[in-house]
């Protein structure tokens, strides 16, 4: 099959969150298995370009239409780690994919509204019929819509979308300007079964028109496409879920071993998989000479994540001094967009400067999240939502036990030690209800008390995360089925 992935992230080369570990996985997945797939993306200036390969300019000049006029744009080609990728150059003085970093201006909607007419245009000019375009969240979810509406009659009858959701908090919503942009139909696209926000009849909503206008809908776990159709989880869009429930379904997620595994891992200093176990500790040594912690008898929790309302925030706060006082250590490695949020992990990282047991290392840095899930006991997850959660998945495959509060992904990954009514050798972690200080309190104490009374049994819970598949065999197995279900 020739599939197409379009998404606004791809790890290494270009990764705010678990969407970059999404497209890199699945890609290679497909890939391994005989598939003709290519990515598409913006040239964002902020592209990993030493991981990039042999890149040059596949195609010159390509027009694409905005608003009563043409932006003029290059495609570049390059490999990274042996994907073939695309990336849209645009020349134009709104300098959309040059703003040093991935997303964060007034103007992302139109960015990646433009983004997708330019893959549409480069698609369709370069001669390329795919039998798949897999899109991805709201920044693609007017690529369906323009195949359809446009596309579709000049000769790209056959191709048929997958649009698979990563987070219904950030849909897209934006002014019907972005239809005048691509010369769309306003009144036939502004109406409820369509583009028009569920919320505010005046707003389009990309993420929905990615639902109604594609072939099979999907999102990254089983309990979040349940959450979203039947809680307040979907953000308004429950009503369209239950509409096109049945081109709908959760596909859990999976990891990419080749990135995600201590046995290989190049970023940390020792190797040790389930059978060489001990070997972690040398990690945890690294660790800490890393961060400049000193080397005690105490256990290791470590948060690394975006420090976003959707994590938990207040509840990692208070999982520092939580866990401080319980006679731990605590690392985190988090990157808050929020200036206030920001500005509150700062005075905290501030207050621990002289604390030899914590250490926060504010910014994004991939080599560091390596180490730390390679040195950490336990990793810490308490998100408000979590659609499906990718570091829950990479602590268990190095070792570090999850606490987790039971949402979305969480739920269906992380079965808790002591209440799960799954067999012993599943579980692999421990969980919690209520987002409260004593919700989160009730699962850490319970790790840290087995860590310190019960070695033995802490050692199984590692190794039974450890032994879990959550590789991209059987996730990347249901998409081609979708695919081939959907296929023309
Ligand atoms: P989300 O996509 O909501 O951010 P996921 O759990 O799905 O959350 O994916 C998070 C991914 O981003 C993981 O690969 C994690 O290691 C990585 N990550 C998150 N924050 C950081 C950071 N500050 N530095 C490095 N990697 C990070």
């Amino acid at each position: 099959m020739h599939i197409v992935m379009v998404s606004p992230e791809c790890a290494p080369i270009a990764k705010a969150g678990g969407l970059g570990d999404f497209a890199q996985g699945l890609s290679r997945e497909l890939a391994v298995h005989g598939n003709d797939v290519e990515i598409i993306l913006p040239k964002y200036d902020v592209l990993r370009f030493d991981r990039i390969e042999g890149m040059h300019k596949s195609y010159r000049d390509l027009w694409v239409p905005f608003y009563d006029q043409y932006i003029h744009c290059d495609v570049e080609y390059g490999e990274a780690d042996g994907l073939k990728c695309f990336f849209i150059d645009a020349h134009s003085q709104h300098g959309f994919f040059n703003r040093g970093k991935i997303y964060g201006d007034a103007d992302d909607q139109d960015r990646f509204v433009f983004f997708s007419r330019a893959v549409m245009e480069f698609l369709h000019k370069s001669g390329r019929r795919p039998d798949i375009i897999h899109c991805n969240d709201w920044q693609t979810g007017l690529v369906p819509v323009l195949l359809y509406e446009v596309y579709a009659g000049l000769g790209m009858g056959t191709t048929r979308v997958c649009y698979s959701l990563h987070n219904m908090g950030h849909q897209g919503w934006t002014g019907p300007h972005v239809l005048h942009m691509n010369r769309l139909d306003v009144d036939r696209l502004m109406t409820a079964e369509r583009l028009q926000d569920p919320g505010n009849p005046h707003a389009v909503n990309l993420m929905k028109g990615g639902i109604v206008f594609s072939n099979f809908v999907t999102t990254v776990s089983p309990r979040y496409a349940w959450e979203i159709q039947h809680t307040e989880q979907g953000k308004g869009l429950q009503g369209v879920l239950h509409i096109h429930d049945g081109k709908f379904g959760g596909v859990l997620n999976g990891i990419d071993y080749s990135t995600w595994n201590p046995e290989i891992d190049g970023l940390i200093p020792a190797h040790y998989g389930p059978q060489t176990l001990p070997q972690k500790a040398a990690n945890k040594l690294a660790l800490r000479q890393r961060l400049g912690l000193t080397d005690v008898f105490k256990p290791l929790v470590a948060v690394v994540s975006r420090l976003d309302a959707q994590k938990g925030v207040e509840l990692i706060r208070h999982g520092i001094y939580y866990a401080l006082e319980q006679g731990c250590q605590f690392v985190l490695l988090g990157s808050a967009p929020d200036p206030a949020v920001n500005a509150e992990f700062w005075r905290i990282k501030n207050e621990m400067d002289e604390n030899p047991d914590c250490h926060l290392e504010l910014g994004y840095n991939e080599e560091l999240a390596h180490l730390i899930y390679a040195g950490s006991d336990m990793i810490l997850i308490p998100s408000v939502y979590e659609p499906c959660g990718l570091t829950q998945m990479i602590a268990m495959k190095y070792g570090c036990v999850p606490v987790v509060r039971r949402v979305g992904g969480l739920a269906d990954t992380v079965f808790d030690a002591n209440y799960s009514d799954r067999p012993f050798e599943q579980r692999n972690g421990y969980v919690f209800d209520d987002l409260t200080y004593e919700g989160l309190e009730s699962a850490l104490g319970r790790a840290i008390g087995l860590w310190h009374r019960f070695p033995e049994y802490f050692r199984q819970l590692r190794v039974n995360g450890m032994r879990m598949d959550n590789s991209w065999s059987t996730p990347g197995q249901h998409y081609l089925d979708i695919y081939n279900h959907i296929r023309v």
